[in-house]
């Protein structure tokens, strides 16, 4: 059963959606804003910290979407989104690289603040361009014929030029460089104040307005995705009003990325749980309408054979063991009086009454058209006759039955009855020896049950 059919969950994930932005953002945005001025005393390892966690987490969610496309190669856009992360995670590997003391005592490279602004920069416009492009891909999901390996070789090109320059634009290339932070380190405010955080808001807005109008935020993955851009466009707008890097400000737009980040990672694992839920269900109902009987839903007569060669195998085991054969009396008359319909209530009617007079260890099942057979396991010979019994009776007393449909006239049955010995090794030589008991239980009269090597009772 599910909470809410899709339409009511669409409405649920805007509200989440809007009351984030109501509770979250705005407030925090409004805080930073008048607080913008005030410089908190350095927490240097903030940046290296969250640098590392969103490197794994950005990581992991870029496996688990590639595992999702993987498991369904129709989903392009989930490739494509997974190359987003996979670039992120790239740029903030790159990002560690100039943090001192995490991979090195010192730093691997040598760069200065200014270079770690400009990966920023590009990793933010690189990443809300390919969420731009996952937008359209999945709008178009259902009509757009185009080469995966082509559209995913596209990105990664223009992804490596993307990275190039920005190389380019570092301080590792002396000839030209772009100037965002101050020489001393602490301010920002070409970055935020200037086009550049502009041109940065506008794409997050662009891709979240997309995201949102595109998937309707149907389900909890497209939640999560479209928290994740609210969130940096977040990021820059609270980000816009701070112009030093030890703020308070900082530290909230750090903590929201990873917080929206966790998010994503949290409902991947959800998705996957549930995926796998579902693939589950789906094993066990094909598995069962592969045993059953559609008819009667007792075990089909291949499972009672094999059910009954695994139990024959573990016949060392002392396990007493049982065959019934049952077959409906004078059937062919139900059938030419009053239809096949009835005689299919009939038969129905007799498969309800044997699973209801075994235990649920025993195996009953439909072995031909109004035949049945069970194997008995565990019981003693007084208890095998006993069931018998139980079940020949309940079928001549459909009147006090709870079976819910209704016979057209009374219906008897005959039973044989073969106890196996340890000697016995082949499932069909155990039914033929109970159908043979049953059939004498039919010479003999009929509406009784007979045991094979004993004579009629
Ligand atoms: P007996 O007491 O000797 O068993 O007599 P009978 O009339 O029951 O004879 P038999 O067992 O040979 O009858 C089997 C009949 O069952 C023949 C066939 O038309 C009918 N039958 C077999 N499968 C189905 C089924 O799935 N539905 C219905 N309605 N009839 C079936
Ligand atoms: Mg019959
Ligand atoms: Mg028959």
């Amino acid at each position: 059963m599910t909470l809410f059919d899709v339409k009511d969950k669409c409405k649920l994930n805007m509200l989440v959606f809007f009351l984030y932005i109501l509770i979250v953002l705005v407030p925090v945005t409004v805080m930073s804003h008048r607080y913008f001025f005030h410089e908190t005393p350095a927490v240097v390892s903030i940046f290296p910290v969250t640098t590392a966690i969103l490197f794994v987490l950005h990581t992991l969610i870029a496996f688990f979407m590639l595992m999702q496309y993987m498991a369904n190669r129709k989903k392009l856009y989930l490739a494509v989104l997974s190359f987003a992360y996979s670039l992120s995670a790239f740029y903030l590997v790159y990002k560690l690289l100039y943090y001192p003391g995490i991979f090195l005592t010192g730093a691997v490279l040598e760069g200065s603040v200014n270079d770690l602004a400009i990966y920023w920069v590009f990793r933010s416009i690189s990443m809300a361009a390919v969420f731009l492009l996952t937008a359209f891909l999945y709008q178009r999901r259902d009509t757009l014929c185009i080469s995966h390996r082509r559209v995913l070789s596209v990105v990664l090109a223009a992804s490596c030029l993307a990275v190039i320059f920005a190389y380019f634009l570092s301080s590792k290339n002396p000839l030209f460089g772009m100037e965002i932070v101050t020489a001393d380190g602490r301010d920002y405010s070409q970055l935020w104040s200037g086009k550049m955080g502009y041109v940065i808001g506008g794409i997050w807005a662009l891709a979240t307005v997309l995201i949102i109008s595109v998937t309707r935020l149907k389900n909890t993955f497209w939640l999560a995705i479209g928290l994740s851009c609210i969130s940096y466009l977040g990021n820059v707008s609270i980000l816009h009003s701070s112009i030093y890097i030890h703020s308070l400000v900082w530290y909230y737009a750090r903590f929201f990325e990873v917080l929206s980040t966790f998010f994503v990672v949290i409902v991947l694992l959800y998705d996957i749980s549930m995926v796998y839920k579902k693939t589950l269900m789906k094993y066990q109902i094909s598995y069962e309408s592969s045993i059953r009987d559609p008819l009667t839903n007792l075990y089909n007569r291949r499972y009672y054979y094999d059910a009954m060669k695994t139990y024959l195998d573990k016949k060392q085991s002392g396990v007493r063991l049982a065959v019934m054969v049952a077959d409906i009396d004078y059937f062919k008359r139900f059938n030419d009086t009053y239809g096949h319909i009835h005689g299919d209530e009939v038969i129905k009617y007799v498969a309800w009454s044997l699973s209801h007079s075994l235990r649920d260890q025993d195996i009953p099942s439909r072995i031909g058209g109004e035949e049945y057979s069970a194997l008995v396991i565990g019981a003693s010979e007084e208890e095998v006759r006993t069931m018998a019994e139980r079940f020949r009776i309940n079928v001549t007393q459909h009147h006090r039955s709870e079976f819910p449909g209704t016979l057209p006239a009374p219906v008897t049955v005959s039973v044989g009855i073969y106890f196996m010995g340890s000697e016995d090794d082949k499932a069909e030589a155990c039914v033929a020896k109970a159908d043979a008991a049953m059939y004498q239980a039919k010479q003999s009269g009929r509406n009784r049950i007979v045991v094979f090597g004993e004579a009629s009772l």
